[in-house]
């Protein structure tokens, strides 16, 4: 009896284990976020060598073995292999999958990250839009997913829509000039477009976000927020924004 489970999915982190083998962590369509191990992934002429490396898109067929899920057999649906020889692209694939696995779990349902972590490979992979707003479009994204979508239509302190609004990483997005003046706090001022990107990012599917070019100096904006607000709104350092930095 084949009692494999069948998951479709990318890998979001491969880890060394022992001389040998690798563990992955896989963001699948089916069951959130899992890890498994991958036997002699690491020897020349392993069939799992190729098939078990970072951003790998596929259909992995896995066994439960003692206390974890084993790696049988891998059908590949998309290698992304040119992130192995753009170190640049390499670090954004990084970064998108670190941030994914930060927000996602085991067992839940996970398909709309999946969605803007393939969107995303996808986009740094054509080519065609600057990498500064493929990143702030995914860490944008990343927190509506996760349930902390910035406000932009009201002011998140007296609920009332006015024209005159701040950005606040602290408050959760939109805050009126009245309410600003009265809170302590660092505002960050946004032009009328990239309001208007960052409500586009927020209200459109995953699938379809990564589809507008801005202005350099729009752009700078969104993505001054947006790094803003991942790292505010979470406290948590993240690793591959360090990388980023440097190339
Ligand atoms: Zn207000």
């Amino acid at each position: 009896m084949d009692n494999r489970i069948k998951v479709q999915g990318i890998i979001l982190s491969v880890m060394p284990v022992g001389d040998y083998d690798r563990r992955i962590t896989i963001l699948t369509k089916e069951r959130g976020r899992l890890s498994a191990f991958a036997q002699g992934a690491r020897r020349t002429g392993n069939a799992l060598l190729a098939k078990t490396q970072l951003c790998t898109l596929g259909t992995f067929y896995l066994y439960m073995g003692r206390d974890n899920y084993r790696v049988s057999e891998v059908e590949v649906l998309d290698y992304f292999t040119d992130f192995r020889v753009d170190l640049e692209k390499a670090y954004h694939a990084m970064y998108f999958c670190e941030v994914a696995s930060y927000f996602t779990r085991e067992n839940n349902d996970e398909r709309e990250m999946l969605n803007l972590v393939y969107a995303a490979l996808k986009a740094l992979e054509k080519g065609v839009l600057d990498r500064t707003l493929i990143k702030a479009v995914f860490e944008l994204k990343a927190m509506c997913i996760s349930g902390e979508a910035p406000s932009t239509g009201e002011c998140v302190i007296c609920h009332e829509k006015k024209e005159k609004r701040v950005f606040s990483v602290e408050h959760g997005g939109m805050v009126c000039s009245d309410c600003a003046v009265t809170k302590p706090g660092r505002f960050m001022e946004l032009s009328e477009s990239a309001w208007y990107a960052v409500w586009y990012i927020a209200s459109t599917p995953a699938s379809g976000v990564f589809s507008f070019k801005l202005s350099d100096a729009v752009l700078a904006e969104v993505a001054a927020a947006a790094s803003a607000y991942l790292k505010g709104r979470t406290g948590h350092e993240f690793k591959g924004e360090k990388l980023l930095e440097i190339v």
